[in-house]
């Protein structure tokens, strides 16, 4: 059994990636092929989100998008503690200060609480990059009425394709970013990213920085930039993967739904709002004999995961910058209960009954 299984997704679209890498090799236009302008159009229409700017890949696309909103050294970032190192690696490469944040325990994400809390110790933040971890959006409506003027980045890296309502992940937030790293819910067959905004003057500043800061050409620059572009072949490989998207939403809802129907009662099972479609990056279960499951799991040919085993603010790189309390009690504890169980779009039902029959066998001993 798969963790996740990119092979039948493969599969599933015949050679239609092989034709789409083949075309590629034909024209030859590597870097910033046609393909890549067609992928950001294609994305833009499904997100609803009028720029998308493509980049190489989810952290390169953080820092593209502080970097657009003028973040540099002596402001302070609020960030969840309980996230991929990348969410606060990319606010210490531009110079500032990520401030680390508790999260809420049902939903993994920052709530309007634990950011209310965070900024009466630290009421000079700029701004707050929230993440949607495992694929639930985070609450942006509430969040942007705590942090009042201060800008909100949403770090959607896990959660393409999901929604709050109507609006598509990517509209929730005036700048979202994504990554296309390979077991993301669109993932391409290398490392991929971009950033999505409503707003045009942060689009236009991404785009001059992902080619060196150009200006009106190539050799005109007016800012320091990066090389971060997506590769052409990242692009080919992207456009029929999000031409299925939808249905693999829909999937990854049903086995889901299946999950929480067979563990509801014998561990915490992750629960989204009416209305909130998750993109189910994850399903992450939380149980105090996380360790017994998982070893028992292995035992019957079940992968499984843990994210994260332990919070940013108590990692070697991290623990020096501030947080918004001594303890960040909820993500600290969260790192010793939670377990990741299979998921992708290709998971069936028999394959499920047997985690599900694991997971009931392992916690009843
Ligand atoms: C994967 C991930 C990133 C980084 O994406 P890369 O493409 O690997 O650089 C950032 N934030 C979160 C929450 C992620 O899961």
């Amino acid at each position: 059994m798969e963790f996740i299984d990119l092979e039948a997704q493969r599969c599933r679209l015949e050679t239609r990636i092989d034709d789409a890498i083949a075309a590629v090799m034909h024209h030859g236009q590597f870097i910033m092929g046609p393909e890549v302008a067609t992928f950001e159009e294609s994305l833009s229409e499904y997100t609803g989100v009028p720029h998308v700017i493509s980049c190489a890949n989810g952290t390169d696309a953080l820092v593209l998008a502080l970097r657009a909103l003028g973040t540099g050294a002596g402001d302070q970032v609020l960030v969840p503690s309980f996230t991929f190192a990348a969410t606060a690696e990319a606010v210490a490469l531009v110079g500032a200060t990520p401030v680390f944040v508790d999260v809420d325990e049902q939903t993994f994400n920052m709530s309007s609480d634990t950011v209310r809390a965070a900024l009466v110790a630290y009421p000079t933040a700029v701004g707050a990059v929230a993440v949607d971890l495992f694929g639930r959006p985070a609450p942006y409506a509430d969040l942007r009425d705590v942090l009042g003027g201060r800008w909100l980045i949403a770090d959607a890296a896990q959660s393409i394709g999901a929604r709050h309502g109507d609006t598509m992940v990517g509209a929730l937030a005036d700048v979202t970013t994504t990554s296309f790293f390979p077991a993301k819910p669109l993932g391409c067959y290398g490392d991929g990213g971009a950033v999505l905004t409503t707003r045009a003057d942060v689009a236009s500043v991404v785009r001059s920085l992902r080619v060196h800061g150009k200006g009106t050409h190539k050799y005109d620059n007016e800012r320091i930039g990066y090389n971060s572009r997506l590769d052409t072949i990242q692009a080919a490989i992207l456009l029929p993967k999000l031409e299925i998207l939808e249905d693999e939403m829909e999937r990854r809802q049903q086995i889901a739904t299946l999950y929480s129907e067979g563990l509801a009662d014998v561990v915490g099972v992750p629960t989204v709002e009416v209305g909130v479609r998750s993109a189910w990056a994850q399903y992450t279960i939380r149980a105090e004999s996380r360790d017994e499951i998982a070893t028992l799991l292995r035992g019957r040919d079940v992968p499984t995961a843990v994210y994260y085993p332990r919070p940013l603010h108590l990692q070697t790189a991290y623990k020096d910058f501030p947080r918004a309390s001594p303890t960040l009690k909820v993500a600290e504890e969260l790192s010793e209960i939670v377990l990741s169980l299979p998921m992708h779009p290709y998971l069936d039902e028999p394959d499920q009954r047997v985690i599900i029959d694991a997971v009931r066998d392992a916690v009843r001993r």
